[in-house]
């Protein structure tokens, strides 16, 4: 059921998007297109079009740094605000640091630091999402629910950081409530984050498989790479 057509599956996307949010009667969510495994050229041609329907600044996420780094400099004229949705290793925070706009899998102080120690000057402050693991999966990146006041306090902390709000990957249950319970469980985190820092405005829920119930949840980003790209190729081991 995958239109080739990019154009039709980016208006069969926006479609869902805002049927989801009118029915829940919630603000359509921001679209962020995840291009892990795509090439330079698809990421491109996805990037026009969105730019000719309106967007200045389409936003784009990558999982893996090395891959990213390709694209990135390969796409540099391009308007994209470029987003890390992968897991982050300490040793490659100075590289995400200087390649990305947004990072949304701080899960650690120390990431936090390293981060904002290897910020560039010239740059604005970095986006920062915290990930939390939001169904205390042991394979799961993320913090748990408990270490979010603290790891946001270390985050706001930092002037080369912007703390932005938070980020998850709920368990993909094959039961629609149990994941739409985990969805629930971070926007309740989320409204408990912007109390205290009223500069959040980002809870980054839902894939392709999952968004309308994010939606109807409250998330204000959602993450999407099938649905707009296709069936997804096997990502190449030295990417990662
Ligand atoms: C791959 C990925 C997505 C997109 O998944 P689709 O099911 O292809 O929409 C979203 N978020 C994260 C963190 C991912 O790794």
């Amino acid at each position: 059921m995958h239109n080739a057509d990019p154009s039709r599956r980016l208006q069969a996307v926006r479609l869902a998007i805002q049927n989801a949010a009118s029915t829940a009667d919630r603000p359509p969510p921001l679209l962020l297109a995840v291009g892990k495994t795509r090439t330079a050229d698809e990421l491109a041609a996805l990037c026009s079009l969105r730019v000719a329907q309106g967007e200045a600044t389409p936003a784009f996420g990558e999982n893996y740094v090395q891959e990213a780094a390709v694209k990135i400099e390969a796409l540099a004229n391009e308007p994209i605000q470029w987003h890390l949705i992968g897991h982050l290793q300490s040793n490659k925070a100075r590289q995400a640091a200087m390649l990305f706009d947004w990072v949304q899998t701080v899960d650690r102080p120390k990431l936090a630091a390293a981060l904002a120690r290897h910020r560039p000057d010239d740059r604005p402050p970095l986006n920062v999402l915290l990930q939390v693991n939001i169904d205390a999966e042991n394979s799961k990146h993320g913090c748990s629910p408990e270490q979010v006041p603290a790891l946001a306090q270390a985050v706001a902390a930092e002037p080369r950081l912007a703390l932005r709000g938070l980020m998850a990957i709920p368990e993909p249950h094959p039961d629609p409530a149990v994941r739409r319970a985990a969805f629930a469980r971070m926007h309740a985190l989320y409204e408990t984050l912007k109390k205290q820092y009223p500069q959040v405005d980002t809870l980054s829920l839902g894939m392709s498989d999952d968004f309308a119930q994010a939606i109807a949840e409250g998330s204000t980003m959602v993450r999407i790479g099938t649905a707009l790209f296709g069936p997804r190729p096997p990502v190449p081991a030295a990417a990662t």
